[in-house]
């Protein structure tokens, strides 16, 4: 036989439109299809309890998808130095392929590839999960964009890779030992808090495929009206963090069949995916983004850091305040929050409530299906005024006018927080509000 080749997957659980697979294969060789559990590794920033839940359910649905193509998915556990070249030992490989990643990964990716190169095995590394690689978009001197419009300006217009067709078969490589996913005990048992995650998603590559179709049919034509909690926005970044499709294949799709009143919503709907790449490119260049404030002035904020009553109110959606507990429950219930809910909650806690953004970004790291290293601490740096091309500190969200402005007729507040169940609000909104203006009047003293 051959020498094998391996296709390492990470967060790129998909078998369209994923140019390490298709070079793989292109070898004519067999190929071992792995996939690494590593929480191990320098730096590797341990999966939360909603995306452990995720990943799961993601390699179940790759794996059958695999098996149906005649190959099979092979599952390893470990600090992927050890592990990748004792895989490319025992299964006598001579190339390993692999999509790239841009956070704390591609130090680990970089040392692989040089200890299996000087093995004599070939390694090739490909862009395939963002829509621009970061260091292809940057400002004249050549430094990254801090500002979104002018790194969307420039992203936009570089031409988009042509998506890749998935392969017919796969061949499988026997012999080569596999974990059993289960051992991995990815899901929560006791208790089991999953319920809500489970109506509410179905993770994997072919529901990845049908959201985005029923998105582009019937979602897209509304999108104008995203900002309001009750209408539905694509729900696309769970599986767009976990890489079931390619920002490249919603590119296409947007530029596909649509009709006229969906075609007008597209440019903003494909800024937002611009937002994606724009917090990628400032991880790359900021690698510590989720420790350390982007902007070295907010390091004086005098922020609170505790996780007493009031976090302890905020995360449970108890604060008395309704579309800040309603957004809260609809994140410990789904695993998801609206996106203007989630900047409302984050203003809320960083500035009403004075706390840490890192607190925040702790919690949404650890319920969120879509956290993500870059997006997760970029949004709420966005949010706390310290982040790139943030929002001003001194605009301070009013969570109640907010309320009335998007959800006119009550309904997200309904949903979640039904009357009944009101609360007195832990925190009054207007004297929070002047005592966050006086800690930041303090910054720039
Ligand atoms: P759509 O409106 O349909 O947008 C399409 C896609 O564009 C999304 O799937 C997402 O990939 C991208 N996108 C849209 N807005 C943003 C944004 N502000 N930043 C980055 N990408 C964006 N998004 C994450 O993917 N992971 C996170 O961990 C995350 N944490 C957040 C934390 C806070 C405090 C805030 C305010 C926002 C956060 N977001 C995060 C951004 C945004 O809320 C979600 O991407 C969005 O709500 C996902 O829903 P959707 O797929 O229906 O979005």
């Amino acid at each position: 036989m051959s020498a094998p080749s391996i296709v390492w997957f990470r967060d790129d659980l998909r078998l369209s439109d994923h140019p390490a697979l298709s070079a793989a294969l292109g070898r004519g060789r067999p190929v071992v299809l792995l996939y690494l559990f590593d929480e191990e590794s320098a730096g590797i920033r341990p999966l939360g309890g909603a995306t452990r839940w995720w990943l799961h359910h993601s390699l179940a649905a790759h794996a059958a998808e695999i098996a149906r193509l005649g190959g099979r998915l092979v599952l390893r556990r470990g600090a992927a130095e050890e592990e990748l070249p004792r895989l490319v030992a025992e299964a006598g490989a001579d190339a390993v392929f692999w999509n790239r990643r841009y956070g704390a990964g591609r130090e680990v990716d970089a040392r692989l590839k040089a200890v299996l190169r000087d093995a004599g095995v070939e390694v090739a590394s490909f862009a395939a999960n963002l829509l621009v690689e970061p260091w292809e978009v940057t400002t004249g001197a050549g430094t990254p964009y801090q500002v979104f419009t002018p790194f969307w300006r420039a992203a936009r217009e570089r031409p988009m890779r042509e998506p890749l067709p998935a392969p017919r078969d796969l061949p499988s490589v026997p012999g080569v030992a596999s974990d059993d996913l289960d051992s991995w005990k990815l899901l929560p048992t006791r208790p089991d808090w999953a319920a809500g995650l489970r109506e509410t998603w179905e993770p994997g590559e072919n529901s990845a495929s049908r959201r985005v179709e029923r998105f582009a049919a019937e979602g897209l034509a509304d999108y104008h009206r995203r900002d309001e909690p009750s209408v539905g926005t694509s729900g696309l970044s769970p599986h767009l963090r976990f890489g079931e499709i390619s920002p490249a294949q919603i590119w296409h799709r947007m530029h596909g069949n649509l009709t006229p009143a969906a075609r007008r919503n597209v440019p903003k709907f494909l800024s937002e995916l611009g937002w994606r790449d724009f917090h990628w490119s400032i991880l790359y260049a900021h690698p510590d983004l989720a420790t350390r404030n982007y902007r070295a002035a907010y390091d004086e904020f005098p922020w609170v850091w505790d996780h007493g009553p009031a976090v302890a109110a905020w995360r449970q959606g108890r604060t008395g305040i309704p579309l800040v507990d309603a957004g809260m429950r609809e994140l410990m219930s789904t695993g998801t929050m609206h996106n203007r809910v989630r900047m409302v909650v984050a203003s809320f806690l960083v500035k009403n409530l004075l706390r840490h953004w890192r607190l925040g970004e702790e919690w949404f790291w650890d319920t969120l299906v879509d956290a993500d290293e870059a997006s997760n601490p970029g949004n709420w740096q966005w949010v706390a005024g310290s982040g790139a091309d943030a929002a001003p500190y001194f605009r301070v969200f009013n969570p109640d006018l907010q309320a009335k402005k998007f959800d006119p007729d009550g309904e997200y507040l309904r949903r979640w927080v039904p009357a009944e169940e009101q609360l007195a609000p832990i925190v009054d909104l207007a004297e929070s509000r002047r005592e966050a203006l006086e800690a930041f009047s303090t910054l720039r003293r």
